[in-house]
């Protein structure tokens, strides 16, 4: 499959590890902590035999990456996607040890991913892929070790297959194998829109720190996925204006705002957000460059790159998405003193939820929604502004990406000294 921007994976994965890497030196790590964390501690690639609805036998190419487990075990979700590959897979695995350790939950970094065009699968072939990716993978997987999640083209149905084909293989129930799953095979409530949520938090901090009110701000999506759907929504009942939202195949945009609900109604019932009435269709470049406040990138990695840049009009740039903005665009941002609140803390609350999943299966005991979104609430803020009071201390400026990378990298460093590590 021809891949739409080669060589992209491997410029994000090297970008992660120049930031490690400054990280490292800033907090006079020894190299060895470098060492460690450049490359993931294991790397399993699988080919996946897969029998298509005609009778015929696909293979399709699996990859799991188990980056760091020195605060616990690995953790990150599965995305199907036809341009994944081992770099990125890598990227994403790093991203969630840093995640896990500036949120304050006892995992290490996993990722995961498999080669292909979820959109062109039936619904039972897309089960035989997800039942072949954890027969392919079940020995490295587990409850203690390595726990994956949903990501993109990824859902709780598909975790649901996943966590039953481990239960097959195992011969008992182990429903802390995957997290994100259906509420009755052990989900937890309010995992679907955690990652929003969490990213609900961190703009409404954000703005605080500004001095300016969520109410009224004007913010625009791009993706109308889980991330971005869920977020517009959130955002749209706090009583921000949401001006713009946009999925891969069109935007819509309207300064006096849009109702995210409906317009996540029409993209339901007819595929695409074209021909939301009442809207402006405008395209994925223009909706990254809209006037706005609050800019929030939900879609997938770099999207605000040096060619975009500079025509940015939000002073704040929430992550939704995993690696949005490239090395480039992260300097013109900064230098433009836009607030940049980065992807491992950002969309964090997707993993802190799914902890808490964990956490339920483990004790087999099950928290209201009440419990877990004032539990993702508090874990979301504090860290926020630990990283914010973090990142003035220590750099003197408003980039939060080199502070939280510090922050995480100095725990993760700590967590590998005291196992003796190095
Ligand atoms: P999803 O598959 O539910 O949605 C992705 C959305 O992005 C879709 O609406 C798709 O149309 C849109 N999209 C794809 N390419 C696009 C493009 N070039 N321009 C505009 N829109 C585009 O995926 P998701 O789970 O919402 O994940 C989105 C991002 O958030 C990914 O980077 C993922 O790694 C990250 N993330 C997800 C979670 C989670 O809990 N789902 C947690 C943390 C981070």
């Amino acid at each position: 499959m021809k891949k739409e921007n080669p060589g992209q994976a491997e410029n994000t994965l090297m970008a992660t590890r120049n930031l490690i890497r400054e990280a490292v030196e800033r907090l006079g790590l020894p190299p060895v902590v470098y060492d460690y964390l450049k490359d993931p501690a294991r790397f399993v690639e699988v080919s996946i035999p897969v029998e298509m609805d005609d009778g015929s036998i696909r293979l399709f190419t699996g990859y799991r990456s188990q980056h760091n487990n020195a605060l616990g075990p690995y953790k990150g979700g599965i995305r199907f996607h036809p341009e994944s590959d081992p770099d990125e897979v890598k990227a994403l695995s790093m991203w969630m040890t840093l995640k896990c350790a500036l949120i304050g939950i006892p995992f290490g970094g996993g990722k995961g991913a498999v080669v292909c065009e979820p959109r062109q699968l039936s619904m039972k072939e897309k089960e035989r892929l997800s039942r072949g990716y954890i027969r392919a993978l079940a020995g490295v997987l587990g409850p203690e070790i390595d726990i994956p999640a949903p990501d993109m083209y990824t859902d709780a149905q598909v975790m649901a297959w996943m966590a039953d084909e481990y239960a097959r293989i195992m011969q008992k129930s182990a429903l802390g194998v995957v997290t994100g799953k259906p509420l009755l095979v052990g989900g937890s409530v309010g995992r679907e829109e955690a990652t929003s949520r969490g990213v609900l938090f961190a703009a409404r901090e954000a703005v605080r720190v500004s001095g300016i009110s969520l109410q009224n701000c004007r913010v625009a999506v791009q993706g109308a996925g889980n991330v971005g759907g869920y977020a517009a929504l959130l955002l749209h009942e706090a009583g921000a204006k949401i001006v713009a939202i946009s999925d891969s195949r069109a935007g819509v945009y309207n300064p006096e705002g849009l109702d995210a609900g409906a317009v996540m109604k029409h993209k339901k019932a007819t595929g695409s957000l074209a021909g939301f009435p009442g809207a402006e269709e405008i395209t994925n470049e223009q909706l990254l460059t809209i006037d706005c406040d609050i800019l929030i990138p939900a879609a997938r990695e770099n999207q605000i790159t040096a060619a975009n840049a500079a025509a940015v009009k939000a002073r704040i740039v929430v992550e939704g998405a995993n690696g949005p903005t490239t090395p480039e665009a992260d300097q013109i941002l900064k230098e433009k003193g836009v607030l940049l609140v980065p992807d491992v803390l950002a969309n964090s609350g997707g993993v802190t939820v799914s902890y808490f999943e964990w956490v339920q299966n483990n004790y087999g005991y099950y928290w209201d929604a009440e419990t877990v979104n004032k539990c993702l609430e508090e874990k979301m803020v504090d860290a926020f502004h630990k990283i914010y009071n973090f990142t003035r201390e220590n750099s003197g400026h408003l980039h939060m990406r080199s502070g939280a990378y510090m922050y995480a990298i100095r725990k993760i460093a700590d967590a590998m000294q005291s196992r003796g590590w190095f």
